[in-house]
């Protein structure tokens, strides 16, 4: 039996729906890519293939996570289960700011730049990015960590689409659908559907590419958070990529700062050797002060929970502290009580024992009397006990 009940449909993919979906155990809400591989041609279903490989090696605070996959032969699909990203991707942010004429906050940009950055870290470079030291400069020490080749995985369609907000506001990047181990064969160009608005002029000229195809697309999404349009815009296909390997893009507003316009441009650098790499901005002076307070933000928030945590142990103590106290006079009201009575039985028995003497004595006292009578009546008995006998009975008599 499946664990988890269908819920509503969120979105349609380029292969399937996407759908949330409960754990009819613990109520966990997910979702639930559905994709039928009959309709796909075996480039997708490799595709589809090296995706899940991707997902599943894929262990990030910053990335969709993904939970499992099921395969359901007889409906010829395949399930994939994933974390539910409640605040919706990008593009819906971005067109709700162009509707509301208004502008994306610098600081919201920025929060995505360093989220998306530290996803594209683990990606290209196959380990998660060290905690920021201020007092010691990276750069300084160490140009880009080792990279293992096998690892390197290139995400190759970063867009506001597939740029996920969290319940708790975390950017996720998601959708590796078209991501690649750096192993597999270079044929990305031919495979794209959609507008390429974001894809870089060495992607879209088929050249050979490595991981700083994803800072340019970066960059464009960065572009379109501030300007509200993407850098690169154009009626036909033909333009858009012309535009695009010239690399000419308007200013970005003065009103969002000169750091953050410097390094969006730097980004959108057409020749890939000069275009910074993910290890060249994350290590930038301005990202590094950023990331730190990211990072004193995060623990504050730990804290904050360690700290709720606590009282709420404490509170748990005191209810039991004050139950056993409640139970330790129950105790000694149940042992006063058992004493009381103890007493009064105590008390019923001494009386009752002295009513029962008491009755003793008297029937005692009776027999003998009758015996002494007996006695008197009687004169051979007289004769026989003589005089000394009587006067003990008599005597017994006074005592009773
Ligand atoms: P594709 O790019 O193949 O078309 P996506 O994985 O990007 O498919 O999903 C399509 C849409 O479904 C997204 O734009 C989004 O609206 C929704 N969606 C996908 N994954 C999630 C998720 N993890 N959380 C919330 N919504 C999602
Ligand atoms: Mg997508």
């Amino acid at each position: 039996m499946n664990e988890y009940e269908p819920l509503e449909v969120i979105g349609k993919g380029s292969f399937g729906t996407v759908r949330k979906v409960k754990n009819k155990i613990d109520g966990t809400i997910l979702v639930r890519k559905e994709i039928e591989y009959n309709s796909m041609n075996s480039h997708e279903r490799n595709q589809l293939i090296s995706e899940l490989r991707i997902l599943r090696e894929l262990n990030h605070p910053n990335i969709v996570k993904y939970y499992k996959h099921d395969h359901l032969p007889d409906l010829k699909s395949i399930h994939i289960y994933m974390e539910y990203c409640q605040g919706g991707d990008l593009s819906h942010i971005i067109n709700n700011f162009k509707k509301n004429n208004e502008k994306v906050p610098e600081e919201f940009i920025w929060s995505v730049m360093i989220q998306i950055l530290l996803a594209l870290y683990r990606c290209h470079y196959g380990i998660d990015c060290k905690k920021v030291n201020l007092f010691k400069n990276e750069q300084q020490h160490a140009n880009s960590p080792i990279i293992n080749q096998d690892s390197v995985i290139i995400h190759r369609d970063i867009k506001p689409d597939n740029i996920f907000i969290s319940k708790t506001n975390t950017i996720k990047l998601g959708d590796f659908g078209l991501a690649k181990m750096l192993t597999s064969t270079n044929e990305f160009a031919k495979t794209y559907v959609g507008t390429p608005y974001y894809m870089s002029p060495e992607v879209l000229m088929d050249q050979p590419y490595d991981p700083v195809c994803d800072i340019w697309s970066l960059g464009c999404v960065l572009y379109e958070l501030c300007c509200l349009q993407p850098p690169f815009q154009a009626k036909t296909h033909l333009q858009l990529q012309a535009k695009i390997k010239r690399g000419q893009v308007p200013e970005i507003d003065q009103e969002y700062s000169q750091q953050l316009r410097n390094i969006i441009k730097d980004c959108i650098t057409v020749n890939p050797n000069d275009r910074p790499t993910c290890f060249d901005l994350i290590n930038t002076l301005s990202i590094r002060f950023l990331r730190k307070e990211m990072e004193l933000k995060e623990l504050n928030v730990h804290l904050n929970e360690f700290k709720i945590q606590l009282l709420n142990k404490n509170d748990e103590l005191k209810k039991k502290e004050n139950y056993l106290s409640a139970q330790e006079r129950k105790l000694k009201e149940m042992e006063i009580k058992i004493e009381e009575e103890f007493e009064l039985r105590k008390r019923q028995l001494e009386l009752e024992a002295k009513e029962l003497r008491l009755t003793y004595q008297r029937e005692f006292k009776l027999v003998v009397e009758q015996e002494v009578e007996k006695i008197k009546n009687t004169n051979t008995t007289y004769k026989l006990k003589g005089p000394k006998e009587l006067e003990k009975f008599d005597g017994i008599l006074k005592t009773l």
